[in-house]
């Protein structure tokens, strides 16, 4: 049976939804050698699958664990999801503007790896804040605050944990429809009415040509909505950092400053545009109701905003611009890579990250600068400090 299912991937033959169905029962039941698993993978990296193939892949995904639903909560369920950047704390923000423009946003999310940040290391510098509350809690914290923000529970997906590892093993990550079911098991899994796609596109981001974006995007929303989801996508810039701040704490400040309506417009202005709805966010971020829910899912999480952040106090380290002109590019690549360094990110899940280390970006393309003008602060625990100034020298770009 295993054999034929290879067989016809190997020929170029569309599977149908039943053997695609017992390939990933089959998955999750160890039916299956990692072998066998593998070269399904590397097939697929080569000759593709169809849209309703990958709807099916999806949904066999989707349901190869336990799904979350919210009876007797009043919806619409939404999310978003980011394709992962530097300084990309737009989760922060948007759940609580959806919450506060009624809507019930059930986050799952994940942690960095590499240069990307993640979402859970971030709101992990809240002391106390939990980010692996169980299903019952999860239900009631979306009552409550209308948004949460946690992890992925044991049960979500299992087939989409065993295939990533696989593919991660074998260099098979990067395929269209495993990175669209994979992204799209995990949120479907949600119970959502709607789905927004973040998808970055260049130096910091996974994908970092316009056309690798596209392909991606066009691909989730496909399949996003022919599993039945309302999906959209947009492609947004990812080849300078997102905002001012990079690293978990900063980030944290930084999002909590949008929510009072006083961050970098490039945040503000993109939590609106994802929103999709620019106006009622643009006042849900005046009037405090999105502070408001945000501190609500805050402390539902166990966490306490009037402790001083995790990490906070880090020594401070500025860096001048070396001569005058215009900032012809501050690399987002680069100023991650310098985050990475001190500390505030990880090469294996199970690391632990420095809170409070990262970077501020004083600079944005187009802008004039004088030589001596403060262009970053690094803030550092010792560690990284000479590789975190030589990637941050590399990542600007004066003429
Ligand atoms: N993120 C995911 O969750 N899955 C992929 O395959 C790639 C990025």
């Amino acid at each position: 049976m295993i054999q034929a299912f290879l067989q016809d991937k190997k020929a170029g033959r569309a599977h149908s939804a039943a053997a695609i169905q017992d390939f990933v029962t089959g998955v999750v039941e160890e039916r299956f050698t990692r072998a066998q698993i593998a070269a399904w993978l590397a097939l697929v990296c080569v000759q593709g699958m169809t849209d309703d193939e990958t709807v099916v892949l999806t949904q066999a995904m989707t349901t190869s664990g336990s799904t979350l639903s919210w009876p007797g909560i009043r919806g619409p369920f939404v999310d978003k999801h980011s394709t992962g950047g530097v300084g990309d704390k737009i989760s922060l923000v948007l759940a609580p503007v959806w919450a506060a423009l009624g809507h019930k946003v059930p986050m799952i999310s994940g942690r960095g790896l590499g240069i990307t940040g993640g979402t859970l290391d971030k709101l992990e510098a809240i002391e106390g804040f939990r980010t692996d509350l169980e299903e019952p809690e999860l239900r009631t914290v979306l009552a409550d605050a209308g948004c949460f923000i946690s992890g992925q529970t044991g049960s979500l997906c299992p087939a989409d944990r065993i295939l990533y590892g696989l593919r991660d093993e074998t260099a098979t990550v990067a395929s269209v429809p495993l990175i669209t079911a994979s992204i799209l098991s995990k949120k479907l899994a949600e119970g959502l009415d709607r789905l927004v796609l973040d998808v970055k596109v260049g130096s910091g981001a996974f994908m970092k040509t316009p056309e690798d974006a596209r392909a991606l995007a066009d691909s989730l929303v496909r399949v996003g909505n022919g599993a039945g989801v309302v999906t959209s996508a947009h492609l947004t810039d990812m080849s300078q950092p997102l905002g001012v701040a990079v690293g978990n704490a900063l980030e944290v400040e930084e999002s909590i400053a949008c929510l009072r309506g006083e961050g970098p417009s490039s945040v503000i202005d993109l939590v609106c545009v994802l929103s999709g709805d620019e106006d009622g966010a643009r006042r849900v971020l005046a009037d405090g109701s999105a502070l408001n829910a945000f501190a609500r899912m805050v402390q539902a999480q166990g966490g306490d905003l009037s402790r001083p952040l995790r990490g906070s106090g880090c020594a401070t380290e500025v860096v001048t611009a070396p001569d005058s002109g215009e900032v012809l590019g501050c690399d987002a690549s680069g100023v991650g890579q310098a985050a990475f360094v001190l500390g505030a990110g990880r090469t294996r899940a199970a690391d632990p990250v420095r809170h409070g280390v990262g970077v501020e970006v004083h600079v944005r393309r187009g802008d004039s600068v004088e030589a001596g003008q403060p262009v970053f602060t690094i803030h550092h625990e010792g560690q990284g400090l000479d590789a975190a100034l030589a990637a941050l020298t590399g990542a600007l770009e004066i003429r």
